[in-house]
């Protein structure tokens, strides 16, 4: 499922734009034309993404921002403000406080498309430095330790990105495409089956701990981490 982004803006026509751009690269799209229909939007269901104009009819897209952060079901929502060039002075400079980031009006639909991709990536859960773990594994990202009841598994860089990707989204099955995407990031040329290779390489270090089904491959779709395997 692509992500969803809430795109917040009141003029018309550059909403049109963002809307447009955001769904040929293939996002969901939600829009409100000022806070408060955004906020009802909010209420409905979160995006994956705000994508905030900060001069908005009514309460600013920064007042809201704040609000949002301050709110524990919108505090990790990550958000995108877009700036006038007015508004480009030393009070952007504290923005960041407040938002993952920002882009400045008029921007270019790639600009704008590469730092959602950015921030969408960044926002995934295993950023959070929190133990992560699936029956007696556990994978703790502040040391780069994993142990099975105890015993410390040795893994290659790409293998201890994947299985820390899997961990923070358990039984959920991710396709090879998405996996060279979020785990790979910007090597866009790596072909799909250097994921196949490096899932290999996972389940062989695994094997002598007994975890080698924690990957379980679906087929036709990729692959899941599941601690019942
Ligand atoms: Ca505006």
């Amino acid at each position: 499922m692509m992500p969803t982004i809430l795109a917040v803006e009141d003029e018309p026509a550059i909403l049109e734009l963002l809307k447009i751009n955001l769904l040929d690269a293939g996002y969901e799209v939600r829009s409100a034309a000022d806070a408060e229909t955004a906020q009802a939007s909010l209420k409905e269901a979160l995006p994956d993404l705000l994508l905030l104009d900060w001069m908005l009819p009514g309460q600013s897209g920064l007042a809201f921002a704040k609000q949002l952060r301050a709110d524990a079901r919108t505090r990790d929502l990550p958000i995108i403000m877009v700036t006038a060039r007015s508004e480009e002075s030393d009070r952007i400079a504290g923005l960041e406080a407040w938002v993952a980031d920002y882009v400045t009006k008029p921007f270019s639909p790639r600009e704008l498309k590469a730092r959602i991709k950015a921030v969408l990536r960044r926002r995934a859960p295993e950023a959070a430095q929190e133990p992560l773990s699936a029956g007696s594994l556990t994978l703790d990202p502040s040391t780069h330790r994993i142990t099975v009841d105890g015993k410390s598994v040795h893994l290659g860089p790409t293998e201890f990105r994947l299985l820390r990707f899997f961990l923070a989204r358990p039984e959920r099955v991710h396709s090879r495409a998405q996996l060279l995407d979020q785990v790979w990031g910007d090597h866009v040329y790596i072909e799909e089956r250097t994921v196949d290779v490096h899932i290999r390489r996972l389940r062989l270090a695994l094997q002598p701990f007994g975890q080698d089904r924690l990957i379980e491959t679906v087929r036709g779709s990729g692959y899941r981490l599941t601690a019942s395997g």
